[in-house]
């Protein structure tokens, strides 16, 4: 035993099994929410009073002696965003299939993503309290031809009739879930570098940024430097689910970290250290004075993650003529100061979903005119973004190229010459290209290599100014030509 003991403690190999994650997935209203709450309580001894108070968007529980971790966010949207990203938090999937309605379109696309991600199935066949007899042969024959063949349909997914409502057959599904975690052999490797993923975050008043992860490999601990999807974060505090505060979680266990220094995205995992992180989402990067002119440049705000993520997938959708909005930064929280400064600098217009703005923001947008709009209904939000990128295409179509007409010609004791003009429309700025315009085609192009107003010498020049403009290479204008910036 005593060398046993010690090789575990040296050889990470040698190490014992986690607790498989576990999601449940299925068609609305047939009954995920009832079950995952059914499991929470199943976890109170008979007598205790008061229960337990999950705090976070996981909870551990006991079957047969085993411990299974459940994801309890809302359905296989937070699994598919988790897919999506390439981290499979999920070991098992649970596919609630209520027995009086059968397999439905959700059903279907739960199939598919627990396929995607890999993950074997345990239906469990629900509301056999409203269920005619027969319903159970139905749906297994259902669910083959979706490709789940089910165990006496001489597949090997199990299946296992419950109530989630009365509890009945429940004790029964959470065996079978943790028999099939068996088989996975997940290995439990407290030792082994840190990866955990976010399946929720949100942005706490009191705390700031909040983020519940599951445990997958190695051990999450207080103090440490860590970093997800970008974001950077010391672990200031690390809460499990009853809100009780733990030093450390190691393989299998759900916990909430407290010390991010943004809100970490749904779905990206979080790593020690800070090595991968980058802190700016901005993009592209804007240097001063580097102002994005053409197009609607964006800032996004929302309360949570989850309907940031959704504002976000929604915008990228909108189209007008080909053209669409060019997202700078989303972010989780009210507007601040710093989404005035960067709106600012990059002639950008805030959004705000369900969300207020700072009072030291709003005076900072009347200070640099900057506009704000909030909104608490996502497709009056979405209206506003679709006009606004209509009304783009109608400037930019509307917006004429700078023009000058040539008055006079004068060649200077250098040989240079000079095109006395007069501008119509638009600036004329020292070093813009140039093209010279003859009887409507273009005869030569360059660049303005002097501009002057009188005697002065200018950097620019607008409509209805008259100016010496010198293009090189030389070129012999005539009066009567245009010129114009193109
Ligand atoms: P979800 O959308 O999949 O999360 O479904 P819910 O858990 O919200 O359940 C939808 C409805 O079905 C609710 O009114 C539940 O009370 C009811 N329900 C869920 N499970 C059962 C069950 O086993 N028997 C009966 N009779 N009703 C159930």
């Amino acid at each position: 035993m005593a060398e046993n003991k010690q090789k575990v403690k040296t050889n990470s190999a040698q190490s014992n099994s986690r607790p498989p994650v576990v999601v449940v997935l299925g068609h609305i209203d047939h009954g995920k929410t009832t079950l995952l709450d059914s499991i929470r309580k199943s976890k109170v001894a008979p007598g205790e009073e008061g229960g337990i108070t999950q705090k976070i968007g996981a909870y551990q529980t006991q079957a047969g002696g085993k411990v299974l971790t459940f994801i309890d966010t809302p359905g296989h949207a937070a699994f598919s965003k988790m897919r999506e990203r390439g981290a499979a938090v999920a070991d098992v999937g649970i596919l609630v299939v209520a027995a009086d309605d059968g397999v439905k379109p959700q059903t279907v696309e739960a199939i598919a993503h627990a396929k995607a991600a890999g993950i074997p199935l345990v239906v469990a066949l629900n509301k056999m309290d409203l269920a005619p007899k027969e319903a159970p042969i139905k749906v297994k024959g259902q669910l083959v031809k979706e490709g789940v063949v089910v165990e006496d349909q001489g597949g090997d997914v199990p299946v296992v009739a419950v109530s989630a409502k009365s509890g009945e057959g429940v004790d029964k599904l959470l065996e079978v879930v943790g028999l099939v975690g068996d088989l996975l052999e997940l290995k439990s490797e407290p030792a082994a570098p840190l990866k955990a993923v976010v399946i929720e975050s949100l942005l706490s008043p009191k705390q700031g940024p909040l983020a519940t992860v599951v445990v997958k490999e190695g051990t999450l601990r207080v103090g440490e430097e860590i970093s997800a999807g970008g974001t950077l974060g010391k672990v200031k505090a690390l809460l499990d689910e009853q809100g009780a505060r733990v030093s450390q979680a190691g393989p299998g266990t759900p916990v909430q970290i407290l010390g991010f220094s943004q809100v970490p995205p749904v779905g990206s995992e979080v790593k020690q250290g800070s090595g991968e992180a980058k802190v700016l989402e901005v993009k592209p990067a804007l240097a001063p004075g580097e102002v994005p002119t053409a197009g609607l440049n964006l800032i996004v705000r929302a309360e949570s993650e989850g309907s940031l993520e959704a504002l976000v997938a929604a915008i990228g959708n909108l189209e007008a003529e080909g053209r669409k909005a060019n997202l700078l930064l989303k972010a989780v929280g009210p507007v601040a100061d710093s989404d005035i400064r960067l709106a600012a600098a990059s002639n950008s217009l805030i959004l705000g979903f369900n969300v207020g703005i700072i009072s030291s923001a709003k005076k900072l947008a009347e200070d640099f005119g900057v506009g704000v709009r909030t909104f608490n209904i996502i497709y009056e939000l979405l209206e506003v973004v679709e006009k606004l990128l209509a009304g783009f295409q109608a400037l930019e179509e509307e917006k004429k190229a700078p023009e000058a007409n040539v008055i006079a010609v004068f060649t200077l004791h250098s040989g240079d010459i000079v095109a006395g003009a007069k501008i119509l429309n638009g600036k004329f700025k020292y070093r813009d290209r140039v093209d010279v315009v003859r009887d409507g085609e273009s005869v030569h192009q360059g660049r303005i290599r002097g501009l002057k107003v009188g005697k002065d010498e200018v950097t620019q020049v607008s409509g209805g100014q008259e100016a010496g403009i010198l293009i090189k290479p030389q070129f012999e204008v005539k009066k009567g030509d245009r010129l114009v910036i193109p």
